[in-house]
């Protein structure tokens, strides 16, 4: 396992994170306990020392596996790192419950690395507002948490806001070959690493959909190459090709997988990747852009749109719906992440036509035609009732926890 340097602390990571978001499943859906304990304590042997969760993740049942995975001495040999859900938060005082709460499932005194879930720019008023870096140098002066980041799938330049706001000892974000100019992106990684942040990487495979089964077009291009990999390590070695990359997050599940990312993480140094090899992989990703529905590159040239929308959010939701066929997840996605869940609401269907965008686009893209495409096939007629199904998901999550701590603290 090779490690990289958290720059403000000097502590190291190894450069593979276990993500815990995707565990074990159950037939009927649950989380496979025992399997996933297993996994967890193999991939921490192996080097594994950053392990990835949050509240929400396998609707709360992550964070207790990986409580019981830690046990019996294996959870002195890693970091954990967990998230303040700010949709839980809407005063001072549950930022302090909920950690206390989280120490309390994790069964730890500390969290090493705490970060706020999903950060937006309107997540990230609120909860400035509210006094949430009061908070945050308050939990690491008393131990409570020992560093401070953000997660963050919104665009570079609220990232940069964000990371100017605070004094941060990391932050999280999704990047990908095909996501170079999507969210963050590669401006917002460099910022980022410039500001002396870790950058802890997720979606290093969007979703797994980089990793395989591939289309034809690109499996052709993978097979020309003299160097043999599979497209799964191909994705892997673009990201820790990259030195401000500090750890890569993978979901892992299964052993095959976990075998396969241990050894691509003990062998890939930061800028390994021949010019060759970076051609190849420069071609893979143009093909994916052609075989795209929408020829949208993410550059960000069309925003801020009047109306809110995030277009190249829209236009890279619904090009992975198209691409990945099997995915069912980007309508989803499209909802918790466009819908005003997680965030602002920035969906297509507010577009109003106005035009502004069209006029911008180096790729000529015709703008407010694709929003009512995307709008109609994304959203159909009932995208009010499906975010307000999703926030109620949320929401009971939420009350269950409230209710399970109301049981726990009568119980003698
Ligand atoms: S046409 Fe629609 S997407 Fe484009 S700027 Fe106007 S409101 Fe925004
Ligand atoms: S300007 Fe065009 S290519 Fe660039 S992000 Fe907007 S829609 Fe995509």
């Amino acid at each position: 396992m090779l490690y990289r340097t958290v720059p403000k602390t000097g502590d190291r990571l190894s450069i593979l994170g276990f993500g815990c978001m995707r565990l074990s499943p159950t037939k009927t859906g649950g989380v496979d306990e025992e399997r996933a304990t297993r996994q967890i304590r193999y991939a921490i042997d192996h080097g594994v020392n950053y392990l990835d969760t949050a509240p929400v993740y396998h609707l709360g049942r992550s964070e207790p596996v990986l409580a019981k995975a830690l046990a019996h001495g294996y959870r002195e040999k890693v970091r954990i790192a967990t998230k303040l859900p700010p949709w839980s938060v809407h005063e001072r005082a549950d930022m302090n419950r909920i950690l206390a709460a989280q120490l309390k499932t994790l069964q730890t005194s500390y969290i090493d690395y705490y970060l706020l879930h999903s950060l937006s720019r309107e997540s990230w008023e609120k909860l400035k507002n509210i006094g949430v870096r009061e908070f945050l140098d308050a939990a690491k002066k008393d131990g409570r948490i020992k560093n401070a980041g953000f997660s963050f799938h919104g665009n570079t330049a609220t990232l940069q806001e964000i990371v100017d706001a605070y004094d941060w000892e990391f932050c999280q974000i999704q990047y990908n070959y095909l996501d170079e100019h999507n969210q963050a992106g590669t401006a917002g990684l460099k910022y980022a690493a410039a500001h002396r942040l870790a950058v802890m990487v997720m979606e290093p495979l969007r979703g797994g959909n980089l990793a395989g089964p591939v289309p034809d077009e690109i499996r052709k291009i993978w097979d020309e190459s003299s160097v043999k990999r599979s497209p799964a390590a191909w994705g892997l070695r673009w990201v820790w090709n990259h030195p401000e990359v500090t750890v890569v997050l993978s979901g892992m599940n299964n052993e095959v997988h976990i075998d396969e990312n241990l050894k691509e993480a003990g062998a890939t140094l930061p800028n390994s990747l021949t010019q060759d090899e970076l051609a190849i992989i420069s071609r893979v990703r143009d093909t994916y852009i052609q075989l795209m529905k929408v020829g949208c590159t993410g550059c960000g040239y069309c925003m801020p749109c009047p109306a809110g929308v995030d277009i190249p959010g829209c236009f890279a939701i619904y090009n992975t719906h198209h691409l990945f066929p099997r995915d069912r997840t980007a309508k989803s996605l499209y909802i918790g992440r466009l819908g005003g869940i997680l965030g602002d609401k920035s969906y297509a269907g507010l577009c109003r036509r106005c035009g502004k965008c069209e006029t911008i686009c180096p790729q000529h893209l015709p703008i407010p035609a694709l929003m009512k495409t995307v709008s109609q096939e994304m959203e159909g007629r009932t995208m009010g009732v499906k975010v307000n199904v999703a926030k109620g998901a949320l929401w009971c999550l939420d009350a269950a926890g409230r209710i399970k701590r109301k049981l726990s603290q009568k119980t003698p």
